[in-house]
């Protein structure tokens, strides 16, 4: 799939690749624009080809492209164009150069050909909620993630805490949630996205599910690293009485006592 271009030289460019065995990988495409070149159109964001390459130096060379499936529909129609490049740079965020992700690349591409026959706008937000998932930062949406009450309703939802907050702890920060935003997030979440990109409920309740996400999308579409390996307890950025990191990742622990969360960004 391919995920950015940027020009090199008088004539070619270069290619950011994910690829279903190698990661992500970036190649020279030779003369791709000079007008007749056998690369043609193969090779814009959004493609998904067959490629070919050669190890070159420093960069590998590509030798061949056939298309796979060009996306048309995503092109060819701004909306989804848009959602289908934040989509793409948030997979190049994540991805790590030589390494092998296929749940990342499964994701992607199914993405995208979902984004093409249904140009749904809950399409790019279940995307990244699902990517931040991906990459193990699941958020709390059974308990509060403050205080641990499993009693609803959860009102409030707050990033850096990890997840939902009850009625008590809502007073205190995060933003509000309504009960159908709720609810649509854990069918994101909870393995029933056909159902809800199916019957989403209302536009403004895709707005919320999107807008829960907040800040924290800027940076993972800015290009910093989700890394798992630094949360969690024992990472020295976050904990109580010590303030959370400026960017990416949030700071929640994948497991551990829930004082550790207490991370506020306010
Ligand atoms: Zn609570």
């Amino acid at each position: 799939m391919v995920l950015r271009t940027i020009k090199l030289g008088e004539t070619d460019r270069i290619v950011s690749i994910l690829t279903q065995g190698n990661g992500k990988v970036r190649a020279v495409a030779k003369g791709i624009r000079r007008p007749g070149s056998r690369f043609g159109a193969r090779l814009e964001p959004t493609s998904h080809v067959a490629l070919q390459c050669y190890a070159g130096r420093e960069l590998d060379v590509v030798t061949q492209v056939e298309t796979i499936d060009a996306f048309r529909a995503l092109r060819e129609h701004y909306g989804s164009l848009t959602h289908a490049v934040s989509m793409l740079e948030a997979a190049d965020s994540v991805a790590q150069e030589r390494e092998r992700n296929q749940p990342l690349y499964r994701m992607l591409v199914g993405g995208l050909r979902t984004l093409a026959t249904n140009p749904s706008a809950l399409v790019a937000p279940a995307f990244f909620w699902k990517l931040l998932s991906l990459e193990g930062f699941h958020p709390i949406l059974e308990d509060c993630a403050r205080c641990g009450s499993d009693e609803e309703p959860f009102p409030g939802f707050d990033f850096g805490e990890g997840g939902v907050l009850c009625e008590g702890c809502a007073r205190f920060g995060g933003r509000r949630v309504r009960p159908a935003a709720l609810a649509l997030l854990r069918r994101i979440l909870g393995g029933a996205l056909a159902g809800a990109l199916a019957d989403p409920g209302g536009g403004e309740i895709v707005v919320e599910v999107d807008a829960a996400i907040g800040s924290w999308r800027a940076p993972v579409r800015a290009g910093a690293r989700l890394s798992s390996s630094s949360t969690g307890p024992g990472c020295p950025a976050v904990g109580p009485g010590r303030t959370a990191p400026a960017g990416f990742p949030p700071p929640w622990p994948a497991a551990g006592p829930r004082e550790g969360r207490g991370a506020r960004r306010r």
